[in-house]
């Protein structure tokens, strides 16, 4: 959880006493077991892929203490606990989220009742890992209408054929959720595909400036065979699969919050210790205003993400109310790591002050979950009535 002063108007105190604990256990782990590592890691592009099982035995998901009768952790908490995540470092925030958060997701809800006896218990303990392989090399934003993957049924099996990019842990899940067109009606439907498979290749996409540590994943699927009972039964249109997203948009407005929140104590950080003109810089009055403006974004995302967390507690936000949240989070996400990396001077652009590894994964954040200009354009649509996109 944060604390005051960063969290200005005290969001936190919803928190239970045990699920803030399992938060501080949370930040403790990552203290200890990745602080002393995370430039290295960052600069070498590698993920600590052992992380995440150190990560799943603190129970964050699954703890008695913290779910509510109906199993599952209370959203507040689950906001929070990516707060603490990407506060720390977003790629390992990938690492855990992209199961617990994805991956279960689609599970549970695009699964039959018994598809979700037989998967999700082994999920939520990490036992069988996963990730969601959507956008393709060709169809990003325009993937809805665009989809080149196809799946044709041959009896009790589908044979599976396409390309998917930028696929976030696919190297380290045993499987991957592919989305595919029906040959035979056009509908969209969802597969678990064992990454092992025959015909299934995984690449790292290397190469990044953002989020170094995630291995995001470039997958070739030649004629794979997927039995018709490991296609996920409740997903039989793309609308279907939208409708799953659209409840986990709320997620990406809690980790641009961490993301700045990160940002701005890096930089605090980093203009106390600092002198010139023999005092600290955190002293002068400019500085003092980017840190203000800072603080002022992070506060701002921090309640809209309090505010959309709230509004899926009461039946969920619309497509509009997720888009404007999105678009909006990134451009202020964008403008806080600038000014934190502005106040660090040249150590801004050295990995080591923390600063820059925020500045870069910022951009990451922009992209997906629908880049800022597409959200841009579906908040447009809203109160417009006119699609920019569509025609
Ligand atoms: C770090 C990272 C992790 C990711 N993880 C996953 C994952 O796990 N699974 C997955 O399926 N995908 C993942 N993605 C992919 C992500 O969802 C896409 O990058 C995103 O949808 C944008 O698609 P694109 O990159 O192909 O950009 P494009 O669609 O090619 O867009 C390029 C530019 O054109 C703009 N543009 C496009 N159409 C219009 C229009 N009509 N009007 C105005 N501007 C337009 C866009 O806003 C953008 O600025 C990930 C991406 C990143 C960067």
């Amino acid at each position: 959880m944060t604390e005051a002063p960063t969290d200005v108007f005290g969001y936190a105190a919803r928190l239970t006493d045990a699920e803030a604990a399992k938060l501080t256990a949370l930040r403790e782990l990552l203290e200890h077991r990745a602080r002393p590592h995370l430039a290295t890691w960052w600069e070498d592009a590698h993920c600590p892929a052992h992380l995440r099982k150190e990560i799943a035995a603190l129970h964050l998901e699954d703890d008695p203490s913290i779910v509510g009768e109906d199993g599952e952790p209370r959203p507040i908490y689950v906001g929070f606990r990516h707060l603490e995540l990407a506060r720390f470092d977003m790629s390992i925030g990938t690492l855990y989220g992209g199961q617990v958060g994805m991956f279960r997701t689609l599970v549970r809800r695009g699964g039959s009742p018994e598809q979700v006896e037989r998967w999700d218990p082994r999920i939520r303990s990490f036992d069988l890992t996963g990730c969601f392989a959507l956008t393709e090399p060709d169809h990003g934003s325009d993937v809805a209408g665009g989809l080149e993957t196809t799946a044709t049924r041959e009896g009790d099996a589908w044979r599976i054929r396409g390309h998917k990019r930028w696929i976030g842990n696919a190297a380290l899940s045993e499987v991957i959720v592919v989305v595919a067109r029906d040959t035979s009606d056009d509908r969209v439907k969802a597969f678990l595909v064992p990454r092992a498979a025959e015909g299934v290749t995984v690449r790292d996409v290397t190469g990044k400036i953002a989020l170094r540590m995630v291995r995001n994943g470039d997958i070739e699927l030649r004629d794979v065979r997927v039995p018709e009972s490991d296609r996920l039964q409740r997903i039989d249109s793309f609308a279907d699969l939208a409708a799953i997203l659209a409840d986990l948009r709320f997620v990406v407005a809690w980790n641009a919050a961490g993301l700045q929140i990160g940002a701005y104590e890096a930089a605090l950080a980093y203009a106390s210790r600092r002198r010139q003109f023999g005092r600290p810089i955190a002293g002068f009055q400019l500085v003092q205003e980017k840190l203000s403006r800072m603080l002022g974004n992070a506060t701002a995302t921090l309640a809209l993400a309090v505010a959309i967390t709230d509004a899926r507690r009461n039946g969920g936000a619309d497509e509009m109310q997720a888009a404007l949240v999105k678009g909006w989070a990134a451009d202020r996400a964008r403008e806080t790591v600038a000014l934190a990396r502005e106040i660090c001077g040249a150590e801004g652009i050295r990995v080591d002050n923390d600063v820059a590894r925020f500045f870069a994964d910022a951009e990451a954040l922009y992209t997906f979950e629908g880049t800022r200009e597409m959200n841009a354009l579906i908040v447009g649509r809203a109160v417009t009535g006119l699609s920019a996109f569509t025609r």
